[in-house]
């Protein structure tokens, strides 16, 4: 679907109205391209499936956190997730507000804390007891009423990867589900604390609704059990983590999803409740590609491999996780495909971006690897002393520099030698 925003257009890979070989002349290689279409319709999927009900969506900032990005959800009304300062900042200079602002995230510190309260941020989704005391002390200093949130812990399996599985009991995340009622007692005796919600995020690239309604139900009978301790909760926050298409992965439809945990939060008499989503992969995973050149073609006795100007510092995720992104020719050629290797040029085996591709390409051709909007430049560094790739964004037939590439100088600029 989102897809449909990176299409051939008579044998050329095209980002909405234009030609990836244009942007790739022009911007060079390896460029994250953008679709501000594609984005503007993943959210828009959740956004229509929220309204009239209380429901709204804070995108998960980590996902993508580029200004232009951040700014293109801003202006459609969405509220953001940030798990750092840092994302605080970028919501703000992007045009976001702090009164739509959820802060997670299970190691806060002090100077953090302090940002956010005196920005104003809607709620600290908070992950421990000790988070809860240095909140609450931080607060008091302030003059300031912290509004919370617990993180609960649902120990449900969301069949995922492990690294990116978080609901499950041995994970860092959250507080244990057994012992929510007892931190929810001691939150709400703080003085410089309010309660205001219940949370939890289970995992990411999740393709079922099942395990979202186990942690759902799990989460309601807390929040029952919460209440008849006279605590109120206003807010019930589901998370992040709906899966896209990679490759086979049939996740469900955002709209379906949003509608199935509305109506099990209604039909179990919870509807008066707000209820916030925090989607980070699934609005922006497929609004972006990574354009990257053959730099050579290098055949060899067991396997081809196709060397290519991006790397496992641009993309991570295929090192990190062993993920599967697609990889097509940009303007595919007629000839019969080689299966290759298609990896960068990092002093590294295991910077590889797609294993056993069949690609009709020769040296010097440009390939689009798919599915790069989330946790793709966002993760990626200078290793090797690489240069961030750049980021443009394309809105019809125009295209914006979003991120310029960074130079050499500027990676090492506050660097220096020993003095003589
Ligand atoms: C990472 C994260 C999200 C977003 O997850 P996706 O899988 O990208 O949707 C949402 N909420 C929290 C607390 C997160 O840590």
């Amino acid at each position: 679907m989102s897809h449909s925003a990176f299409a051939y257009v008579d044998g050329v890979l095209h980002a909405e109205g234009v030609s990836a070989v244009t942007l790739a002349e022009r911007f060079g290689t390896p460029l994250f391209v953008y679709s501000r279409a594609a984005l503007t319709h993943a959210y828009q999927a959740y956004a229509q499936a929220c309204a009239g009900h209380r429901a709204s969506v804070h995108v998960a900032v980590k996902a993508n956190s580029n200004l232009a990005v951040l700014n293109v959800f801003a202006r459609l009304g969405a509220g953001f997730d940030i798990v750092s300062s840092g994302e605080l900042a970028r919501v703000l200079a992007a045009g976001g507000q702090a009164k739509d602002i959820v802060f997670s995230g299970v190691g806060k510190s002090a100077a953090e804390m302090r940002e956010a309260l005196d920005a104003g941020v809607k709620c600290f989704n908070v992950e421990s007891i000790p988070e809860l005391d240095r909140l609450n002390a931080i607060a008091g200093e302030c003059g300031k009423k912290a509004p919370i949130s617990l993180r609960v812990n649902p120990d449900v399996d969301p069949k995922t990867h492990p690294y990116i599985s978080t609901g499950l009991k041995a994970n860092k995340f959250g507080i244990a589900f057994d012992e929510a009622r007892s931190a929810y007692r001691a939150a709400a005796a703080f003085e410089h604390l309010e309660v205001f919600g219940i949370d939890c995020h289970i995992g990411s690239q999740i393709t079922e609704i099942a395990p979202y309604l186990d942690a759902l139900d799990k989460l309601l009978d807390l929040v029952e059990q919460i209440e008849s301790d006279g605590i109120a909760i206003r807010h019930i926050d589901v998370g992040g983590g709906l899966g896209i298409t990679y490759s086979e992965e049939t996740p469900p439809d955002t709209g379906v999803f949003v509608r199935t945990l509305l109506e099990r939060i209604a039909a179990r008499g919870h509807g008066h409740r707000e209820v916030y989503f925090e989607p980070g992969r699934s609005v922006t995973g497929n609004a972006g590609i990574l354009l990257t050149r053959i730099e050579f073609l290098k055949p060899g006795a067991e396997k081809n491999f196709a060397i290519v100007d991006a790397a496992m510092n641009d993309l991570a995720r295929p090192a990190m996780y062993q993920a599967y992104h697609a990889i097509d020719a940009v303007a595919p050629r007629q000839d019969t495909p080689t299966v290759y290797d298609v990896v960068g040029p990092v002093c590294e085996s295991g910077d590889w971006l797609g294993r056993d591709r069949a690609l009709a390409v020769k040296p010097g051709d440009l390939l689009a690897i798919r599915s790069a909007g989330a946790y793709a430049f966002a993760m990626s560094s200078n290793y090797n002393t690489r240069p961030r790739a750049a980021e443009v964004m394309v809105d019809g037939d125009r295209v914006h520099l979003v991120r310029a590439r960074e130079t050499v100088r500027e990676l090492f600029a506050g660097e220096s030698i020993l003095p003589a």
